[in-house]
C-alpha cells in the first residue's frame, strides 16, 4: 500500500524544495516591464546577490540555467586557442571543461576521479611547470553535485599565489551557494557562477556570473553580444539587465528567497546546512557498518553540506529510490555520472530544508532498506537523533 499522499519531499540536488512564500510571490499578474516596481525590485537584487557570494565584485543575471552561466562565464574571458586547466572531481567540472573545449579552448584536465577532492600539491606542481603562463583560467567546482565532494577553493587560491601564476580562478558554486560557506573575495575567486534553483530556492531558469576587475580585463574574443556581461552590470536602460524582456516572475520569487536568507542570516544558513549534513552522515555511518552502503566521500572535511552521494550496490540504488518515492513520497537523486548508475543514489539537502524533513527522509530510507531486504547496520535513526540533539 502506497503511503505517499500528503506533501512530497523532492530531496534531489536541484531543483530544490521551493518555499511557499517564493511560490506565492510569483503568483501574480505580469507587471509593467517599462517602469515602476519591477525596476526597483531588480536593482534591489544586486546588492543581495553580492551578499550571498560575499563579494564586492559585479554580478550579471542571465535568463538560463547553470549551463548558460557556464557558457556566459567562459565566453567573456576566453579566446579560441587559450589553455584552460580543469580540476575534475566529478561530472560537473568535466562538463564545464567540455564546454570550454567546444568553444575552442585547449583543455588540460587533472582528473581526481569520483571519490576525492582536488589535490592542491599536484595543482601547485602543474602551475609551477607552466613557466610561460599558458594557462589562462583554472576551472574548479566548489561542490560537485555528482560526487558530493567539496573542494578547498581558498586553498586553491593559496597555491596559485604561492607559484605566482597569473591564471584566473573560476569557480562553479551552482550547488553550494547559500548552502556551503563560500567567500568569493576572501578566497580570491575571479569568476563565480551559480543558478537560482538550488540554495536560492527559486524555480530553475535564472543564473548568475560574478566577476572581478581582473576577470573583466582578461576579456577574450569568444564573447557574443547576448552573453556579454558588461551591459548587464552597468545598464543605462533597464532592458540591458536582460538583453530583452525580464524574467518577471523569477525576479519576484528570487526577491523573496533572498529576503528569507537575509532574515535567517547567512551564517545561520550555513550552520543549518552543516548541522543537517552531520545528522545525515551519522545515519549513514551506522547503516554502513553492515552491508553494501557507503558514503561516497570518506573524509568529512571534503563532504558537501548540500548534497550527499551514496554507493549501495547495483541495482539497490534505483530500487531504493523507487520504493521511497512510490511508497512514501520522498524523491531521492539518481546516481548521476556514475557507473553503474543504479548502484548509487543522492540526497539533496539544500535550501529550504529543516530537521524534521531530514529525519523523515532518513526514516524513510531506513524503512526502504528493510522492505527491500538490503543488508544494513542498525541504529541509524538513533544515531541521527543523537547528532541532532547534540549542542553546537
Ligand atoms: C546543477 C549543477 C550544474 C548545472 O546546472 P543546470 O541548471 O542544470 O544547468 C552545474 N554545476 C553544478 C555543480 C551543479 O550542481
Amino acid at each position: 500500500m502506497s503511503l505517499s499522499q500528503g506533501r512530497a519531499y523532492l530531496a534531489i540536488p536541484g531543483p530544490s524544495v521551493m518555499p511557499d512564500a517564493v511560490l506565492q510571490a510569483m503568483h501574480r499578474a505580469s507587471p509593467n516591464i517599462y517602469e515602476g516596481e519591477l525596476h526597483d525590485l531588480t536593482h534591489s537584487l544586486v546588492p543581495d546577490l553580492k551578499h550571498v557570494a560575499m563579494t564586492d565584485a559585479d554580478v550579471a543575471i542571465y535568463i538560463g540555467n547553470g549551463h548558460a552561466a557556464w557558457e556566459a562565464a567562459l565566453s567573456n574571458v576566453l579566446s579560441k586557442g587559450d589553455t584552460v586547466l580543469v580540476l575534475a572531481t566529478g561530472r560537473f567540472c568535466v562538463g564545464w571543461g567540455e564546454m570550454a573545449a567546444g568553444m575552442g579552448a585547449l583543455v588540460e584536465t587533472i582528473d581526481y576521479g569520483d571519490e576525492a577532492p582536488i589535490d592542491l600539491a599536484e595543482v601547485e606542481e602543474v602551475l609551477a611547470n607552466d613557466k610561460d603562463g599558458r594557462i589562462k583560467a583554472i576551472l574548479a567546482v566548489h561542490v560537485d553535485t555528482s560526487t558530493s565532494v567539496k573542494n578547498d577553493i581558498a586553498g586553491l587560491r593559496g597555491v596559485i599565489d604561492q607559484v605566482g601564476h597569473p591564471a584566473l580562478l573560476m569557480a562553479d558554486c551552482i550547488a553550494s551557494l547559500g548552502c556551503d560557506r563560500f567567500e568569493m573575495d576572501a578566497w580570491g575567486v575571479d569568476v563565480m557562477v551559480s543558478g537560482c534553483q538550488k540554495g536560492l530556492m527559486t524555480p530553475a531558469g535564472v543564473s548568475f556570473v560574478w566577476f572581478n576587475d581582473k576577470a573583466n580585463a582578461a576579456r577574450g574574443d569568444c564573447v557574443t553580444s547576448y552573453w556579454d556581461w558588461r551591459p548587464r552590470v552597468s545598464p543605462e536602460i533597464y532592458f540591458q539587465y536582460f538583453d530583452g524582456t525580464a524574467p518577471t516572475h523569477h525576479l519576484y520569487g528570487l526577491r523573496t528567497a533572498l529576503d528569507m536568507i537575509k532574515a535567517e542570516g547567512l551564517d545561520h544558513v550555513f550552520a543549518r546546512h552543516e548541522k543537517l549534513a552531520q545528522v545525515i552522515w551519522a545515519a549513514f555511518e551506522q547503516w554502513s557498518t553492515h552491508g553494501p552502503m557507503r558514503l561516497n566521500i570518506a573524509d568529512p572535511a571534503a563532504r558537501s553540506h548540500a548534497v550527499t552521494s551514496v554507493e549501495i550496490g547495483s541495482p539497490n540504488g534505483d530500487a531504493l529510490r523507487k520504493w521511497c518515492e512510490h511508497q512514501c513520497g520522498l524523491t531521492l537523486g539518481i546516481g548521476l555520472g556514475r557507473s553503474p548508475a543504479d548502484a548509487y543514489f543522492r540526497i539533496g539537502h539544500m535550501g529550504h530544508v529543516n530537521a524534521h524533513m531530514i529525519m523523515g527522509a532518513l526514516g524513510t530510507i531506513d524503512a526502504g532498506l528493510k522492505a527491500l531486504d538490503i543488508p544494513h547496520g542498525n541504529g541509524a535513526l538513533s544515531a541521527a537523533a543523537s547528532a541532532l540533539a547534540m549542542r553546537a
